[in-house]
């Protein structure tokens, strides 16, 4: 599976990237719902959450200590929502894990 999102973290395809770290990378929505709408998306390629596995348990926990660390940095600590669309080639339309972060703080 390589989706869009793996030619972003290959840097093969432009992108605003808000944050990184060795496991995730966190990007700007290119079609944003919401005045801020951050991607957060782990550099290894996993599907969907239906696609995880033992071994992530702790990368998904990455996950959203990256989205906590973000809403601090961005001051909108209280003022946010997190999501996953699960729903194949329909609400998920980038098959490769991501979390949504929107604010309109
Ligand atoms: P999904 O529906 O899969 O949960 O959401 C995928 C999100 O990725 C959408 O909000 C869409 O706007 C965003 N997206 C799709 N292609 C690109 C891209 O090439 N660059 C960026 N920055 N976002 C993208």
């Amino acid at each position: 599976m390589t989706s869009i999102f793996t030619k972003i973290i290959a840097r093969e395809i432009p992108s605003d990237i808000v944050y990184e770290q060795e496991n995730l990378i966190v990007i700007k929505d290119i079609n944003p719902q919401a005045k801020i709408h951050l991607l957060i998306i782990p550099k290894k390629e996993i599907e969907s959450i239906d696609h995880l596995e033992d071994e992530d348990r702790e990368l998904l926990a990455d996950m959203f200590f990256a989205a906590k660390k973000l809403a601090y940095d961005l001051c909108i600590t209280w003022w946010y929502k997190l999501h996953f669309n699960v729903w194949k080639n329909w609400w998920q339309e980038v098959m490769h894990l991501h979390l949504h972060l929107l604010s309109n703080m």
